[in-house]
């Protein structure tokens, strides 16, 4: 049987870690989008591609060294080969990868490579359009908000983690700007969809995130949950 969570919802609203701790939980896939979008970004600005017209970005991924797969129930990255993991959220990857997802070039090659993985599993897939678009029949979707003060909070204790200095109000700068490029874009905008289960984060621990989507996931399927109801494919 399949079944998707679909999250959605702005930069650092809790996602990453909601949906990768909920997919453990329920012994599901966890397909982190902006982790493909972030690959992307981090290949093109390799190649000082990141302006490029759209033929020379579409050359470049369709000649892609970048390779997708699902290894112990999550998205691996790689590219020639070699595990991508820090590297995609660096303050340049920022700072580039919104005006990369808004090119209908490049969602074309993302949202192909989620359908695919997808395809009849049980999965819990993060980001900004997946209710809306990549799997508007998912079983159940979830929109995840929190205040910006908090998700700054949030971004600076994860770039401190990784030992990156960061100033708050550049901080906050950044995922304003983000959220700007990702609702307002003409393409799969960040929306919260009507028939969203619409989770604030601001004031719940991670736990408390996860725990309500999860009763939610149980109600929905009429079974007591655990790792027994996965298998992911
Ligand atoms: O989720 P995360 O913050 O890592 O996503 C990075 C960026 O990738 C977003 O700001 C957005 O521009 C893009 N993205 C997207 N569609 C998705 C997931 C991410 O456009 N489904």
């Amino acid at each position: 049987m399949k079944f998707v969570v679909a999250i959605d919802g702005p930069a650092s609203s809790g996602k990453s870690t909601t949906a990768r701790l909920l997919a453990r939980k329920l012994g599901f896939i966890h397909l982190d989008t902006g982790a493909m979008y972030r690959a992307v970004t981090y290949l093109l600005l390799g190649k000082q591609a990141e302006e490029a017209t759209d033929d020379k970005v579409a050359g470049i991924l369709e000649s892609s060294p970048l390779e997708f797969s699902i290894i112990e129930g999550a998205l691996s990255v790689r590219l020639d080969g070699k595990q991508l993991t820090d590297e995609l959220r660096s303050p340049e990857v920022d700072r580039w990868v919104s005006p990369v997802s808004e090119r209908r070039v490049v969602r074309k090659f993302c949202v192909k490579k989620q359908r695919e993985i997808g395809k009849d599993a049980k999965l819990v897939c993060e980001g900004r359009d997946i209710g809306s678009v990549v799997f508007p029949d998912a079983e159940l979707k979830v929109f995840m908000k929190s205040d910006l003060a908090e998700r700054a909070r949030r971004r600076q204790k994860e770039l401190e983690a990784k030992g990156i200095d960061s100033d708050e109000v550049e901080v906050k700068a950044g995922l304003v700007t983000r959220d700007k490029i990702d609702s307002g874009r003409e393409l799969s905008p960040l929306i919260q969809v009507d028939d969203a289960m619409v989770v604030d984060t601001t004031d719940m621990s991670i736990e408390e995130q996860v725990d309500v989507i999860y009763k939610e996931v149980v109600k929905r399927t009429g079974k007591s949950g655990g790792r027994g109801m996965g298998g992911g494919r």
